[in-house]
C-alpha cells in the first residue's frame, strides 16, 4: 500500500480554462480521502489524473516512493471503480474479476508457454500465481457476498450486485491505491446506505489507500478519514471531516457543506466599553471577547458571521443555552420527518429594495404531532436566538 501525493499538479483542456489548478494534495499510506465539491469543480479530472487515465498539464504524481506522473495507468498499480461499473458485458462475473490477474499474470495458452520456454524461473513464479487466480476470485467475492453470482452475466445482475463486483474486480488485484469515482450514485437510498457501511468496513479491513470523489455530503462526512474541498479546479481546504464542517476556511466551505448550508450574515463587529457586538443583516448579538475574530484600533471591524442551521433557535422563552439575536419572519416550513427547515427573513430597508437577508434554522421535528417546534407561519415577528458557545 502507498501514499498518493500531488505535487503542483494542474489540467488544463484549453487555454482558457483550467480544470484543476495547481493541486498540493497528500493521501497519506492506507487513508481514506474524499474528493468533494459541486459539478465540474474538477474532482474526476484529478482521479484520472492520478490514473494515468488524463495526462496532466503540470506538476507531478507520486505513488509510494514512484514518479508515475508519466507512467502508464496499467504500470501504476492502482484500481479504480467507476460510476457505471464499467463491467465487460461479454464476460461472467468471475470473468469479470479475474480479468485484470489473467491479463497480468497469464496472457494466452501460447504466450505462456513462450514464456516458459524463455525463462525457467520467473514463468513459474508467475504460472503459480496465474493458477492461484481462481481461488483468489472466490475468497474475495466471497467477502462481498457474490459467490452465488460468479457465473452470470452483468445483465443478470442488479444495480448494488454489478456495484459489488466492480468493487471486487478491484480488490482481487491488490492494488496500492483504490480509486473510486462516485460508485455509489446509480444505487438507490437504501443501499447506498449499505454500500456506505461496507465500503467503510472494507477499508478497515483491507488497509488500503483510498480516494474517493463525491458530491455527496453524507458519503464525503462518513467516508473520509479527511474530506478535500475543491472549487473552480482549485483546493479550498483539507481536514477531517469535523474540522471543516465546523471550521471552514472560506465562505465557499462553509455554504458547500451542511444541509442546508451555513448562513452567512454580513455586518459589523463593534466594541463598547470592552464588550463586543455583532450588528448587521437585520441581527444585534452579543459575542463573547474570546470568539472574535481580531480587535481593529478603531474598534469596529466589517465581518462575515457564519450560523449554522441548527445553531439558530426561532421560538419563545430560549434557554440561556441560546443568545437573543432578534426577530424575523417565517417564511416557509419544510418538515423531512425527522427534522425541519426553517426559513426566516430578517428585517432591512425593504422600502428602499434592499435584498432582505434570510436564514435557515433546523430542529427536530415533534414525533407526537409531526410539527417544526416554534412559531407557525405568521406576520408577527418571531424572536430568533442563536447557539452560545
Ligand atoms: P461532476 O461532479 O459533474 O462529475 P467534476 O468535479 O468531476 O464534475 P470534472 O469532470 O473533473 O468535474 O470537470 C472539470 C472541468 O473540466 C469541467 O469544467 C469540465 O467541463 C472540464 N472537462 C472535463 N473533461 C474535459 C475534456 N475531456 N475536455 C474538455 N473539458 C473537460
Amino acid at each position: 500500500m502507498a501514499k498518493v501525493v500531488l505535487n503542483q499538479v494542474s489540467k488544463r483542456f484549453s487555454d482558457s480554462v483550467a480544470a484543476v489548478s495547481e493541486l498540493n494534495l497528500e493521501v497519506a499510506d492506507r487513508e481514506f480521502l474524499v474528493l468533494v465539491g459541486p459539478s465540474g469543480c474538477g474532482k474526476t479530472t484529478t482521479l484520472r489524473m492520478i490514473a494515468g487515465l488524463e495526462e496532466v498539464s503540470d506538476g507531478q504524481i507520486t505513488i509510494g516512493e514512484r514518479n508515475v506522473t508519466h507512467v502508464s495507468p496499467k504500470d501504476r498499480d492502482i484500481a479504480m471503480v467507476f460510476q457505471n461499473y464499467a463491467l465487460y458485458p461479454h464476460m461472467t462475473v468471475r470473468r469479470n474479476m479475474s480479468f485484470g490477474l489473467r491479463l497480468r499474470y497469464g496472457g494466452n495458452f501460447v504466450s505462456r508457454l513462450w514464456r516458459r520456454w524463455q525463462n525457467a524461473e520467473n514463468a513459474s513464479k508467475r504460472e503459480e500465481q496465474f493458477q492461484q487466480i481462481p481461488a483468489k476470485v472466490d475468497q474475495v467475492a466471497g467477502t462481498l457476498g457474490i459467490g452465488r453470482l460468479l457465473d452470470r452475466y452483468p445483465r443478470e445482475l442488479s444495480g448494488g450486485e454489478r456495484q459489488r463486483v466492480a468493487l471486487g474486480r478491484a480488490i482481487v488485484r491488490e492494488p496500492a491505491a483504490f480509486l473510486f469515482d462516485e460508485p455509489l450514485s446509480n444505487l438507490d437510498a437504501k443501499l447506498r446506505v449499505e454500500m456506505r457501511r461496507e465500503l467503510k468496513e472494507l477499508h478497515r479491513r483491507l488497509g488500503a489507500t483510498m480516494i474517493y470523489v463525491t458530491h455527496d455530503q453524507v458519503e464525503a462526512m462518513t467516508l473520509g478519514d479527511r474530506i478535500a474541498v475543491m472549487d473552480k479546479g482549485v483546493l479550498q481546504q483539507v481536514g477531517p471531516p469535523s474540522e471543516v464542517y465546523h471550521k471552514p476556511a472560506n465562505r465557499f466551505v462553509a455554504s458547500f457543506l451542511g444541509t442546508p448550508g451555513m448562513n452567512l450574515l454580513e455586518g459589523e463587529l463593534v466594541e463598547e466599553n470592552g464588550r463586543f457586538q455583532f450588528r448587521g443583516s437585520g441581527v444585534q448579538l452579543e459575542i463573547k471577547a474570546n470568539q472574535h475574530p481580531g480587535r481593529e484600533p478603531n474598534g469596529t471591524r466589517k465581518i462575515v458571521l457564519g450560523v449554522r442551521p441548527e445553531d439558530i433557535l426561532c421560538q419563545e422563552n430560549a434557554s440561556s443555552d441560546w443568545l437573543a439575536a432578534g426577530h424575523g419572519q417565517v417564511e416557509l416550513i419544510e418538515s423531512l420527518g425527522d427534522v425541519g427547515y426553517v426559513h426566516i427573513r430578517l428585517p432591512g430597508d425593504e422600502a428602499n429594495g434592499a435584498v432582505l437577508p434570510r436564514i435557515t434554522a433546523k430542529a427536530a421535528v415533534n414525533a407526537a404531532n409531526g410539527t417544526v417546534p416554534g412559531p407557525a407561519l405568521q406576520d408577527r415577528p418571531a424572536p430568533i436566538a442563536f447557539r452560545a458557545a
